[in-house]
Parts: structure tokens; sequence; C-alpha cells
């Protein structure tokens, strides 16, 4: 992929469309996420023919079998998190890292976990060369990273069977889990609180279809 430093009026135009159409048409009210999916440019993780599918709200193919997450499932889970300046999230499933821009844009300290090593290898080229520095690490996610833990905020962006206990004990109390959990053909996005040390509060919301989470902890 050919990475070129454009961000013209087409493009900054089209995000500006794609934050009214969070805004005014699905429901994205919080305003450090929209203003990160305005400022991060998706297009960046395009190839150069496809620039103009990059703020159309829909996943999309980026090559190696890869997709990247439509906007609004990204702008769903980034405000479920309810992310504050200085939070330390653990984001489990980097892909190509457009979530992680998103993140980091919004304050956040990043660590984040990819299974697949070409991914991880590409992402974590790709990111500091746009100017997004997060913690890179390659690995079964679904166990967490407990060297680093707790985490004020954990995001998993593939769908889980169930909820791994062991995620839960990687929560900072007062912290959230944000995780889709289902069958192979759509899931419940789950959020779940850390009350205290021994309780959680689970919400569960809408439906949506995401690729599987893999691995000990998953399917
Ligand atoms: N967040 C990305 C974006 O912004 O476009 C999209 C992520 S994609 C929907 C889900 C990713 O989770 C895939 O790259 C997949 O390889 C990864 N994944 C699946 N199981 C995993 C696991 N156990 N640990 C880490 N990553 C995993």
């Amino acid at each position: 992929m050919a990475y070129k430093f454009v961000d013209n009026y087409r493009e900054k135009g089209a995000r500006k469309k794609l934050v009214i159409e969070l805004k005014e048409k699905k429901g994205i009210t919080n305003a450090s996420v929209l203003n990160a999916i305005g400022s991060v440019k998706r297009h960046y993780f395009f190839d150069e023919t496809f620039w103009a599918h990059a703020y159309i709200d829909k996943a999309f193919p980026i090559g190696d079998g890869q997709t990247i997450s439509n906007p609004y499932t990204v702008a769903y889970q980034s405000q479920l998190l309810e992310i504050k300046k200085g939070d330390k999230i653990l984001e489990i499933g980097t892909g190509c890292g457009y979530q992680t821009c998103v993140l980091l844009e919004m304050g956040a300290t990043v660590y984040t976990i990819e299974r697949q090593e070409a991914l991880y290898n590409r992402t974590l080229k790709v990111l500091p060369h746009l100017g997004y520095n997060a913690q890179f690490f390659c690995g079964d996610g679904s166990k967490g990273i407990p060297e680093f833990a707790p985490y004020d905020k954990i995001i998993v962006t593939a769908g889980a069977p169930f909820v791994p206990q062991i995620l839960l004990k990687q929560l900072a109390v007062g912290g959230i889990l944000v995780i889709p959990v289902g069958d192979n053909k759509e899931q419940q996005m789950m959020k779940i609180v850390r009350i205290n040390e021994n309780d959680f509060e689970k919400f569960i919301l809408d439906t949506f279809k995401f690729v599987p989470l893999l691995g000990e902890q998953a399917w």
C-alpha cells in the first residue's frame, strides 16, 4: 500500500459528512467520539483506487483477507466505553488499526493485541507512520494481557462465544468491558461495568455481525 499524506478538500468534506450521518441518523452523540471520527483519516487505510469508499459507513476489504470495520460500529463501541483522557485501554483485535487510532484520538493510552502475525506486523509499521503510537502485541487476546492489567476499559472487536472471565479480572474497579457475544451469525453487544472487586453490571445492547474471536477463551 502506498501512503501519501494527502488530505484534500474532498476527503475532509467526506469525513465531515460521515460525522453528520453518525450524529443525525445513527444516534452517536458523544462529542469526543464524533471528533475522533472526524479526525482519523480513514482513507489512509485504503488503496488510493478505493478512496471514494473511505467515508461511506460500511466495512471494506483492505487486502490480505482483512476488513476495516464500519465507522458506525467503531463509533458505537467507542461511545459505550465512556472514554476519558488518559484512560488505559486494552483493545483485542487490532486489525488494520482504525479503531486504535480513534481511541488514541480520544486521548487514551492503548494496548492492542492481534493474533494474525502478518496483520500485526503491518499495523505496527503503519500506525506510527500516520502519527499514532500504541503498544502493539501479537498473540491470543482472548486471555487479555495480564502483565499490564488493570485496564480502565477493554474493547473486543471480534465476536466471542462467551465473556472470558479472565478479561473481567483484568478490569479496574469502575472499568468497562465492551464485547460482542453470540454465535457465528450474530452477536449482541455487551457492556459490563465492574462495580467493585466481586460485582459486575451487565447491559445487553444491539445486534452486530463480527468476525470470530479465535483463541483459548474464544471459538
Ligand atoms: N478494529 C479493526 C478496525 O478498526 O478495522 C477491525 C478488527 S477485525 C473486525 C477483528 C480482528 O480481531 C481481526 O483482525 C482478527 O484477526 C482479530 N482477532 C480474532 N481473534 C483474536 C484473538 N484471540 N486475539 C487477538 N485478535 C484476534
